[in-house]
């Protein structure tokens, strides 16, 4: 059988990072875009180099993405990139539709019109749900987004399956509920939570600094949003292996990825602090500075759909992958590594 090539777009990210990997594993030739802002010394993809092939585009940039998809004619593209972060996405909506919303049309019109044969996957997010008053998610679950991210990607999604129906192509969507990692950005929370962690225990003089610009520990505390949110948390190296099982069925369709649990933000420090030896009440502080005007609900993703076809299952505890996340961070932060 030839070599495949798959493009993945925003390859610095945590989940386009784990999929690389899982692709050469496969044996696959993988090509991952950056943006030209992108750091390609960042950790998430240091260890790619030589490996896979970068190429520069943006999905704000048309022609970027046009040049990527000719070029390579792919078997399979992965849209991974995305401005990812809901809680920045109230500051700024007009930049979240353009690369969310507008950027998976960028994608799919290149594809169209160079490469019609190639299959599609789209990073939906369970944000499409926003404020659904349902405590189990499925595929059938309605649409009802309530932030400028979730929005975009219901955008983003709607035209990912307009193409579908419209021009026949094979373009499919997993509906990801939240997923972490050790490669998961410091802008959220479970990573928030699990560097400060490792710098309270190490006794770090200069943390890195949150998203508001200040030190991430300050006086021995991190300062949280609302400590009551849920969420249904996987891990991403597993999630990545469903976006490529779903590039592989006959039929293009899509998929609610999750662990069909739900854990509030105070568990995630209570099991991250006690990791340590640490009582997380004394180093946790609920700050309104980043609290999200609207929630959304508490709600848990029913995989079976998933399971049935794709033979995809969760399989790392919450409890396992926060310690995963707190011991990585202690071994990237401990002196001695440095
Ligand atoms: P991530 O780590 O934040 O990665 C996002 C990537 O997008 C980064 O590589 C970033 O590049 C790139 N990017 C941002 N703006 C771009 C632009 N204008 N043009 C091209 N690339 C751009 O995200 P993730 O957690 O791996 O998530 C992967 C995808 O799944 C995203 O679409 C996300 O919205 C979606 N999703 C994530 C979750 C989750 O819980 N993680 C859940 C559901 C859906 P830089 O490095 O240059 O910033």
């Amino acid at each position: 059988m030839s070599q495949k090539t798959a493009v993945i777009t925003g390859v610095s990210g945590q989940d386009a990072s784990y999929l690389a990997d899982l692709l050469l594993e496969k044996g696959y030739k993988v090509v991952g875009t950056l943006r030209r802002t992108s750091d390609a010394e960042r950790q998430n993809i240091s260890h790619l180099k030589g490996k896979i092939i970068f190429e520069y585009a943006d999905l704000i940039d048309s022609s970027s993405i046009e040049y990527v998809i000719n070029k390579y004619k792919p078997d399979e593209v992965y849209n991974l990139a995305a401005q990812s972060v809901p809680a920045d996405s109230w500051s700024h909506p007009f930049y979240t539709g353009e690369v969310t919303a507008l950027g998976v049309v960028r994608v799919l019109e290149a594809i169209r019109k160079f490469s019609p044969q190639t299959r599609f996957y789209q990073g939906s997010s369970r944000e499409i749900f926003g404020g659904v008053e349902q405590e189990i998610m499925n595929e059938q679950t309605p649409f009802l987004a309530n932030n400028p991210y979730g929005i975009a990607k219901l955008y983003g999604h709607l035209m990912m399956r307009n193409y579908r129906e419209s021009f026949g192509m094979f373009a499919c969507a997993g509906i990801l509920f939240n997923h972490e990692s050790p490669r998961r950005g410091l802008h959220f929370v479970s990573r928030k939570i699990t560097t400060a962690v490792a710098c309270i225990k190490l006794g770090i003089q200069n943390p890195p600094l949150d998203e508001s610009g200040k030190p991430l520990v300050r006086d021995g505390k991190v300062h949280l949003g609302n400590l009551d949110a849920k969420r249904d948390w996987g891990y991403s190296k597993e999630y990545v292996d469903a976006m490529w099982r779903m590039l592989q069925q006959e039929k293009p369709q899509d998929y609610i990825i999750a662990t069909n649990t739900l854990y509030s933000i105070k568990d995630l420090c209570r099991v991250a602090f006690e990791h340590v030896g640490l009582n997380w009440e004394e180093h946790v502080v609920s700050d309104d500075e980043f609290k999200r005007p609207t929630e959304i609900t508490a709600s848990r993703g029913d995989y079976s759909l998933a399971k049935k076809n794709l033979g995809w299952e969760p399989k790392v505890s919450f409890e396992e992958l926060v310690k995963i996340m707190v011991d990585a961070d202690l071994e990237r932060l401990s002196p001695k590594s440095n």
